[in-house]
Order: structure tokens, then sequence, then C-alpha cells
């Protein structure tokens, strides 16, 4: 074992966030040659962050990233303390008094901002919002109103492919899914018959992953179409394709559909490049179309705007524009990035100092999309959390003991505080409700979404 300043007992450490990049930090830790012992916090009552809330409910595949999560959650050296919000249940002071150090992991949750003018009007809806709502989060509004024919996607990165199809699907092809019973009740009433997805530059610039966007065509309702105007590479993007074998890939995809004859699929899902949002035009309050300007490539692969304007007769807009992260309560935050400012995880408190006891904040460190911001797909996180993890064991020695480092120092202090929070045991009692309740229907699971019926869920006997 390595020594630590504590070391005649396990190192205490915190982190709060149990999403992917929490989780990966707490296997990293456990994997290492220092005896641990570590409380994950998490503002849910279940973990899994993104996972959970974020990935679409018909990619499955992904979902199942949780079954190697679960693995390292069952380890004897984690628990799982949930429905706990840092920030307003605990804050750092706090969370010193119990662990040697603290990781956050808290990633993104909100829509990054789309300044043009109209974009405010009722109609325009942020992708994270309703990301949200349609992966069964407790924290949006219920129903969710789908009334448009047409619609505007903006934005050409895999959120926006997540949305134009949820949005391009009927009710019944995402029924097989997790779906709660609310989500498929709006989905079923669904009005939209055409999904335009907007993308300033062109297809050799789009965010795309090449299976993701492949992925548009497999369902029998939708009809993907390109028009080939919108096919258009400059010397910069002709790199681009050939330094990235997925750019290339993406764009011979978008190239094949650009010139099949379109189909009679009843959902058309039009992919738009070179088009830039220059307004919302709004009708009493409400969307009621897209001017987009009309861009070219200007030989490095960036676009300028031609002066030449179309309108689309749309009636709700989706902002895929990025997420963002919150700042954390008592950690610098940089609000452009929309992260913690960090070197390599720990957190920077002054980057003009050169000795390490000023410039970080002590036994402090970020990892996931917190560290580097909200890009990359749930295998990125591994790799973060590995960088923050030999940072932080590095640093051990030099940390200042927690004054209560015995696990129940702290769970007393929750109970004490009147804080019901959600255990690892109560994950099990709520993954074991949520598939009875889709077992009758042949499915693998249905969603609890309230939180008051997930907490009921995670007691023993409650349900
Ligand atoms: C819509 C969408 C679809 C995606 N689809 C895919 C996909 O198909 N495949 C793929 O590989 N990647 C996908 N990703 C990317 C993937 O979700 C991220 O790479 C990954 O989730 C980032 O992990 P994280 O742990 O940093 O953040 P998160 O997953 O956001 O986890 C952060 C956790 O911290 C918790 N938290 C936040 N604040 C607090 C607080 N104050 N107190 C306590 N807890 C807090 C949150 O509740 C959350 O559980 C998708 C992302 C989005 C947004």
């Amino acid at each position: 074992m390595t020594e630590t300043s504590a070391a005649n007992r396990p190192l205490r450490i915190a982190i709060v966030g149990a999403g992917p990049a929490g989780i990966y930090a707490a296997d990293a830790l456990m994997k290492s040659d220092v005896d641990v012992s570590i409380d994950l916090y998490e503002r849910m009552p279940a973990p899994f962050g993104l996972i959970r809330y974020g990935v679409a409910p018909d990619h499955p595949r992904i979902k199942g990233i949780i079954t190697a999560l679960h693995k390292v959650l069952d380890k004897p050296q984690v628990r799982l303390l949930g429905n706990i919000d840092y920030g307003a249940d605990i804050n750092l002071a706090e969370l010193q008094r119990f662990y040697d150090a603290v990781i956050f992991s808290t990633g993104a949750n909100a829509d990054r901002a789309l300044t043009v003018p109209g974009i405010d009007l009722d109609g325009s809806y942020g992708a994270a919002d309703f990301v949200s709502w349609y992966d069964g989060h407790p924290d949006v509004p219920r129903n969710w109103p789908l009334d448009a024919e047409k619609v505007a996607v903006l934005g050409v990165g895999n959120v926006a492919l997540d949305v134009a199809r949820v949005l391009a699907k009927t009710g019944d092809e995402l029924l097989p899914t997790e779906i709660p019973p609310n989500v498929y009740e709006g989905l079923k009433a669904n009005k939209a018959l055409e999904v335009h997805v907007f993308g300033r530059r062109g297809p050799a610039q789009a965010k795309f992953t090449p299976l993701e966007l492949r992925e548009l065509d497999h369902s029998p309702n939708i009809e993907v179409i390109v028009d080939p105007e919108d096919i258009d590479y400059d010397e910069g993007s002709e790199a681009a394709r050939r330094h990235s074998k997925q750019v290339d890939m993406v764009c011979n995809t978008i190239e094949q559909w650009a010139i099949r004859d379109v189909g009679d699929r009843p959902h058309k899902l039009f992919l738009h490049f070179f088009e830039s949002p220059a307004e919302v035009a709004g009708q009493d309050g409400k969307v009621a179309g897209l001017r987009t300007e009309r861009t070219q490539l200007d030989g490095t692969g960036n676009v300028k705007g031609t002066g030449e304007f179309r309108d689309w007769d749309v009636q709700a807009i989706y902002r895929a524009v990025g997420y963002l992260s919150q700042n954390i309560p008592q950690l610098p935050f940089d609000d452009q990035a929309g992260t913690v400012p960090n070197e390599a995880g720990r957190v920077l408190s002054d980057d003009t100092a050169e000795d390490p006891a000023q410039r970080y904040l002590p036994a402090t460190y970020v990892t996931g999309w917190i560290k580097r911001g909200p890009v990359g797909l749930i295998g990125h996180t591994k790799g973060d959390a590995n960088e923050t993890i030999a940072c932080l064991l590095d640093d051990a020695p030099n940390f200042t003991p927690a004054a209560e480092p015995e696990p129940d120092a702290v769970t007393k202090w929750l109970e004490d505080k009147g804080i019901p929070f959600t255990t690892w045991a109560g994950w099990y009692r709520l993954d074991a409700h949520e598939r009875s309740l889709g077992e009758p229907q042949g499915r693998e699971r249905v969603k609890v979404v309230e939180r008051e019926d997930m907490l009921r869920a995670s007691e023993p006997g409650k349900v």
C-alpha cells in the first residue's frame, strides 16, 4: 500500500456526481494500490447521470453500459448516497470535515444559449429540456407540447440527431423502450410530419458520429432527405476528410442520401447544410417560422454569410447547440467554457502562483464534463478519471486528514439534518421495481418518473 497522510485507515474520498465520470473515478481509485473508502453523492435518487437521463431510450446498447458501471458500485469500498444535492444539502466545508479529498463530477444538464432574434418565443425549446422529458427526468414538466407539424432542429451533433429521431419516430416505435407512460402518450399525440435539421456549415463540419447518423435511416417511418446543393467541400473540408475516417464516413453517408430517390416513408427528416439561423418569426408570441441565411465555405472549412435568406414554415424550434454545466458553489467557474478551471483535474485557485499549495484548491478535483466541457462520449470520461485520480494519488501524502473520517459520521450528520438519502441497496429495489413494471408488456423496464415514487421504490418493502 502507498503511504498517505491517513496511512492507518483507508483514504476517505467524496465524489459528487454519480454519472459515468464519477463512477469511473471510483473505479480508478479502487484499482490503485491505496486503501480507499468512497462515498458517491448524487442529486438524483438513482445513479448513472446522463446514461439514464440523456442517452436516448432507443439506444439500449448504450444504456447497457450501466451493467459495467454496476460492477463498480457493487464493490464494498464504495457507497452511494443519492438524493443529496451538493450546494443545497451539503457544502464543501462540510464535505472536508468527513473526507480527505473531494472530487466533483457533476457533468452538464442545461442548454448552451443561442442568440438569435425571436429565440425566446413560445415553441422554441432547449434540447436538454426535451431530452430530460423523454428520458423521464423528475424535475421537468410531465407534458410536452408536440402539436407542430413542421419542426426545426438547430445543430448538427449527436444530440440534434437524437432529438430529430425521437420527433420523427412514432410513439409506437418507441413503446418497446423504457419510456414512461406520460412520454408514450405525449409521443403518440405528436403531430410532426416534417423535421428539418439545420447546420451552419457543411457535411464535413457536422459533429455527427457515423453510426448515429446512419441509424436515422433505419426507422420504417423516417425518410431522410438531403438536397444535393448542400454537398460542398473546400480545401479545409477535404483536409478534414483526409485526416479523420469518421468525418469521411459521415460525408459519404450524407452524399449517398443526397443522390438517391426520395421514398415514401411517412415522416420526412431533412438534413440542411449551409443554413445559419438568422431570426425566429413569431405570431401571437409563438414560433411561426424560421429565417436562415445561406452560407458558403471560405476555403478553410469555415463559412461566411451570402446575404441570401430563406424562410421555413415551422411551428416549433429545438436548439441542440450544446450542453452547458452549471457552476458549483464554493468552486471557481469559467462561464465561457462552462467548466471548473483545472489542471489535469486539480482545481485551480490561483493560476499565477507557482507553489502548488497556492495554485490549487487543497484536495479538490474535477473529472468528466465539468472538467473538460460537455463534449465526448461516455468512454472518454474513463480517461479523464484516470488522469484526475493519478493527480489525487500523487497529492495524497500531503492531504490534511479529515476530522471525522468514520463512514458513520457523515450518514449520522445527514440523518440529523433530515436529508432522506438513497443507497445502493435502494437502487437495486428501484431497478427491480422498474423491471417488474416492464415485464407484463415484454419490456426490459418502464421508468419511474416522480421523485417521490423513486424514493418510495428505493425503500425496503414500500412497493
Ligand atoms: C442527450 C445526450 C445523449 C448522449 N448520448 C450518448 C450516447 O449515445 N453514447 C455515448 O457514449 N455518450 C452519449 N452522451 C454523452 C455522455 O452522456 C457523456 O459523455 C457523459 O454522461 C458525461 O459524464 P459525466 O459523468 O461527466 O456527466 P453526467 O452524466 O452529467 O453525470 C453527472 C452527475 O452529477 C449529478 N450532479 C450534478 N450536480 C449535482 C449536485 N449539485 N449534487 C449532486 N449530484 C449532482 C447529476 O445528477 C449526474 O448524475 C450523450 C449526452 C447527451 C447530453
